[in-house]
């Protein structure tokens, strides 16, 4: 495979933007090599600057359920375009957003927009906070929740992926309150509970977590958090920054039938834009300013491009709502079960983690169900898999410990040509 000009732009890259990227796993550092430079995609498929073409799991890391470059997105955001791009005032389409949001999850009574996944988890928690009255927020080892001081204490993604889960630069007296559960684990979070009696403002959690590798809840996992935080007066905070919209039309919250305080949202709903958002109860939300005095702002928040993008998004997903889960389902099983299939007949030991359209392939002996278990994985191998099946023509998260992505756009043909790389990159890895 010919690289030399993600080479050449990659090597002036790092005289100007730290680590030549603007997000750290973009860099390929856990996978030992060096970052491809993108040069244009269409629905299941993108090019790098020497020409290479991949069928793409890594969909901008979530947002791009539809696929990329979707005709009915790009044309509706070319028409706002048109009008101008922000006016820092309020406009239809934010509302009509915002109504669709609140129609397929309902529990999301009141939305704010704001610009990124961190944002929305930043603001979350300072809203529980005042709510509460309380300081400390309980998190799980090995989710992430955007790179705000108080989430980076045993984050998840690039910060484990990179071994720097617990960052520089955040203050002691910070990381203090934040605490940190097992997840799959509910004696760790009642232990926590109990200790920190009537100081804990929320628990926050991916319902299903993506970033430190796909891990699924086990039975009831939810529901007890759930019944946990009503007993304690507790704040539940889903995080369904990825899973928002993309496990079912209502989220984490539809598939488990859990329902959260306040969720916060992104990705998808910006429909490859920068957004986020966060919601919840009318009580609770009530509190933001300008309706209460909790203040957040954003000087492009809502602004009419990712709102539309968002919309449009979300609209093909619920007009579709019947047969577009069912199919992304489908396919991510089909390749699951293909690939355990192979690593079996070729004495590779590996782990699937797959719920709806995300899942991750775990070098690992055991089954992983947390944190601990996934930190198991095989790093080394999983960089040469990695690199084989970029070879054969797949892009996958450059890092043991993400999600690939399957969207409306990835064919049949898509799904059987990816067997055949796995296949291929599998048997080399055994040589
Ligand atoms: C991506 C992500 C975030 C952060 O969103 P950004 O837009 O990158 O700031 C927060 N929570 C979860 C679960 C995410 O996957």
């Amino acid at each position: 495979m010919k690289t030399t000009k993600s080479e050449k732009l990659f090597k002036k890259a790092l005289n100007l933007i730290p680590g030549g990227v603007n997000s750290p796993v973009r860099a390929f550092k856990a996978v030992n090599s060096k970052p491809l430079f993108i040069t244009k995609a269409s629905g299941s498929k993108i090019w790098d600057a020497d020409g290479n073409k991949f069928i793409d799991y890594v969909m901008s890391w979530g947002p791009l359920i539809l696929g990329h470059a979707h005709p009915e997105v790009i044309s509706a955001v070319k028409n706002v375009l048109k009008n101008g791009t922000s006016y820092g005032a309020p406009t239809e389409i934010e509302v009509k957003l915002a109504e669709l949001i609140k129609k397929m999850m309902p529990s999301v009574e009141l939305v704010r927009m704001v610009n990124s996944g961190t944002e929305a988890t930043m603001s979350a928690i300072r809203l529980a906070r005042a709510y509460t009255g309380r300081k400390k927020i309980i998190k799980f080892e090995g989710c992430y929740h955007g790179h705000a001081d108080s989430f980076l204490v045993k984050a998840g993604s690039g910060a484990t992926t990179l071994g720097i889960p617990s960052s520089p630069g955040v203050p002691d007296e910070m990381a203090g309150l934040t605490l940190n559960a097992k997840f799959n684990d509910i004696n760790s979070v009642e232990k926590l509970v109990k200790e920190n009696k009537n100081e804990i403002a929320c628990i926050i959690v991916e319902p299903v977590p993506g970033n430190m590798g796909v891990v699924l809840p086990e039975d009831n996992f939810l529901l007890k958090l759930r019944q946990i935080c009503d007993e304690e007066k507790i704040l539940l905070i889903f995080d369904e920054v990825i899973t928002g919209f993309r496990l079912a039309p209502g989220g984490a919250q539809e598939f488990f039938g859990v329902k959260a305080d306040l969720t916060t949202l992104g990705k998808i709903i910006g429909g490859g834009f920068p957004v986020g958002a966060y919601g919840g109860k009318k009580e609770i939300m009530e509190l933001v300013a300008p309706s209460g005095p909790v203040y957040q702002a954003g000087t492009l928040s809502g602004n009419p491009v990712a709102m539309t993008a968002g919309y449009t998004t979300l609209k093909i997903l619920y007009e579709n709502r019947k047969r577009i889960y069912k199919q992304l389902e489908e396919k991510a099983k089909t390749l699951a079960e293909n690939f355990k299939a192979i690593s079996k007949k070729n004495n590779v030991k590996i782990q699937i983690n797959q719920i709806a359209s995300m899942m991750t392939v775990f070098f690992a002996e055991s089954e992983v169900k947390d944190y601990g278990t996934a930190l198991k994985s095989d790093t080394n191998k999983f960089a040469r898999f990695f690199n084989l099946m970029l070879e054969n023509g797949v892009y996958l998260p450059p890092s043991q410990f993400e999600a690939m992505f399957l969207s409306t756009a990835h064919s049949d043909d898509d799904i059987e040509k990816t067997i055949i790389a796995f296949e291929n990159s599998i048997k080399k890895l055994t040589l």
